[in-house]
């Protein structure tokens, strides 16, 4: 469903604009568009997929993701391995639905919108929305119609945006593309939080006094305080204090 962003079946979406789509068991097509993806993983996909796993980030990256580094690129890139069942399925895709529903990963939940961002004149981040009409997706016959704001809300989607655009304003820093080889290493630490935990917890961490110690506590039981935390660190790491 998402990899063929076929232009022909994309138009732009602006705020107030209207689109009727769902998604539900009894379509003909149910689980048809989960094969055969190029789905890429952010680092909060992978927080919420481990949680709901069970399972340490590094393990998730391993038995799940297949990560692509491109020599030009400083950072490389994270995707979902497909299944080698001659479909090339999600891993999570059942008969019944997605195994992971309540944590799948963004842009599950974004389809059939696809989101953009960009940085603006001032500095800032600005979005843009498109509608990605694929002829074999069913959902666009639903009678149910909804604005950008109301799917974004339905899918639970905030809290996905509000972590994956802390990630990209690191990914699209303007000083992003001279950085050392090692930048792509400490880019993964965003995605394998159990080792960044591990990193910082441990007595001999130097944490830059610019940004300070982490708090143990929190660091320890709340994935979410700690990825915040990483996108500090990262940044300080990358680009130094000025740019906190
Ligand atoms: S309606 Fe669209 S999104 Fe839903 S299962 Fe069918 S192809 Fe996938
Ligand atoms: S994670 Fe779930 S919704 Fe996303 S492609 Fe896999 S089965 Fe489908």
């Amino acid at each position: 469903m998402l990899q063929d962003l076929n232009p022909e079946y994309v138009r732009p979406l602006v705020a107030d604009d209207e689109f009727r789509f769902r998604c539900h068991p009894g379509v003909s097509c149910f689980n048809e568009c989960c094969r055969e993806l190029e789905l890429a993983l952010t680092p909060y996909d992978v927080l919420r997929l481990k949680g709901a796993l069970g399972l340490s980030a590094r393990e998730l990256l391993e038995r799940y993701a297949v990560i692509e580094r491109n020599g030009e690129e400083p950072f490389p890139r994270v995707y979902l391995g497909m299944v080698d069942d001659g479909r090339g399925s999600c891993p999570f895709v059942s008969p019944a639905g997605c195994t992971v529903y309540r944590d799948r990963p963004g842009a599950c939940r974004m389809y059939p919108l696809a989101r953009g961002i960009y940085q603006d004149q001032a500095g800032g981040q600005g979005e843009l929305f498109m509608l990605v009409t694929e002829p074999h997706c069913q959902g666009f016959a639903a009678a149910a119609s909804q604005d950008i704001d109301g799917w974004i809300g339905d899918q639970e989607l905030i809290t996905y945006n509000a972590a994956n655009d802390q990630v990209a304003a690191v990914l699209h820093h303007e000083r992003a593309g001279g950085l050392p080889p090692d930048a792509a290493e400490k880019l993964l630490l965003l995605y394998d939080l159990d080792g960044f935990r591990e990193m910082v917890l441990a007595p001999g961490f130097a944490a830059p006094p610019e940004i300070g110690r982490p708090d143990p506590e929190k660091c320890a039981a709340n994935d979410l305080a700690l990825f915040r935390y990483a996108i500090r660190w990262l940044r300080f790491e990358l680009f130094g204090a000025s740019n906190e």
